[in-house]
């Protein structure tokens, strides 16, 4: 359990800025975490107090089970890769690799087999003779993310370490970074704005705001049960669809209405909402989870079509229901002017339910 990150309390201040509040996280062994949320919500800060660059105000920090809240980062057994990829323009990619080793003193031999092995592995191996000013972006990335790994840190720590790369080569070492984590299987926090990336890498994502996490889960489950209306809203391209949904009953039956329009609710959801009936509360559903009708029929929430995008493999509708913008995805077989009135049918099984004070998911299952 090298590898094991647990902040406890972490609070860092710059001035009258919370970056981070009294933060608990616990990273696994192995794990691929990724801490992802908007601009200034302090996913940078959090990794700088994990790797001892920033002084944390209060709580500690342990790797490995160790207390290294008050050591110097050479002394956590970690190694960074940050956004600009800092690798020494003056030195070749091999002297680059094993700049970390040589200041180990290792012998010069087993550096050279340390650095070689690591080349291999990061599809390198031809470039170890050149100077970085002779690489391309992606391989001057591959550079320093080799000369972190060779130093076989318990703990690797990336921050935005794609986000200078162009769209095509970022997908492609996305894919390496995942390639090389199963291989390598170090322990990884890797911080990003990019909600595509997070849910690509992670085995799990904290996603945070304004200095803490508001959601810690798989993937799958940060993309399917968001928390919270933010967390929804962030995940997801396009974002999650919010309307705004009264409860309401009716011969027993417990239902939402969207406008005047009934939605039909989960029957197990029933008996938890009938307390709620009167309240209004905010639906979640995401694109792809709406099926259209052609026509405003029967059991179908009426709305009207605003614009159609092909998309390729699908077309993205936006369209409006009640007062609500929504965007639906559908198959680009269906032909529908705008202006037209289309029918939508939402999963009953993929409708998130959020109080409309707190915006917090309800607790219905
Ligand atoms: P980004 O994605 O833009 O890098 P982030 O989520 O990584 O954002 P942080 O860099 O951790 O956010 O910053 C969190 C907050 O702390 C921001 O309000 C930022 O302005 C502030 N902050 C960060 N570093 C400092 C500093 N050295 N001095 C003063 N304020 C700082």
């Amino acid at each position: 359990m090298a590898g094991e990150i647990r902040l406890a309390g972490v609070r860092k201040t710059f001035g009258k800025v919370e970056a981070v509040k009294d933060l608990d996280l616990l990273v696994q062994e192995a794990e691929f975490l990724v801490l992802l949320g908007p601009s200034g919500c302090g996913k940078t800060t959090t990794l700088r107090c994990i790797a001892g660059l920033e002084r944390v105000d209060k709580g500690k920090v342990f790797i490995g089970g160790r207390d290294v809240t008050e050591l110097p980062p050479a002394k956590r057994g970690i190694a960074m890769v940050f956004q600009s990829y800092a690798v020494f323009p003056h030195m070749t990619v091999e002297k680059n690799i094993g700049f970390g080793l040589r200041m180990r003193h290792l012998p010069k031999e087993e550096i050279k087999k340390a650095v070689r092995e690591v080349a291999e592995l990061l599809q390198i191996g031809e470039l170890l003779d050149r100077y970085p000013s002779q690489l391309s972006g992606g391989q001057r990335q591959r550079v320093a993310v080799a000369r972190a790994i060779v130093m076989k840190p318990d703990v690797l720590l990336m921050d935005e370490p794609l986000s200078n790369l162009d769209a095509l080569l970022r997908l492609q070492m996305r894919a390496e970074l995942k390639r090389l984590h199963r291989e390598v299987g170090t322990t990884t926090v890797y911080v990003t704005h990019d909600q595509i990336e997070a849910l690509s890498l992670g085995d799990r994502i904290a996603v945070m705001r304004e200095g803490e996490i508001v959601q810690l889960d798989t993937p799958n489950e940060v993309y399917d049960k968001p928390a919270t209306v933010f967390v929804g809203g962030f995940i997801g391209t396009p974002p999650m669809n919010f309307l705004s949904a009264q409860v309401r009953s009716r011969d027993e039956r417990v239902y939402l209405a969207v406008g005047d329009f009934p939605v039909e609710v989960h029957a197990e959801w029933e008996g938890k909402l009938r307390d709620m009936v009167g309240k209004t509360l905010i639906l979640g559903i995401r694109a792809e989870n709406i099926e259209v009708r052609p026509t405003a029929e029967e059991g179908a929430l009426p709305a009207q079509l605003i614009v159609a995008e092909p998309l390729g493999p699908q077309q993205l509708l936006t369209v409006q229901v009640d007062r609500d913008i929504l965007k639906v995805a559908t198959s680009p077989d269906l032909s529908a002017q705008p202006g037209q009135t289309i029918g939508l049918v939402l999963t009953k099984e993929k409708i998130r339910l959020f109080s409309e004070e707190t915006e917090k998911a309800l607790k219905l299952e």
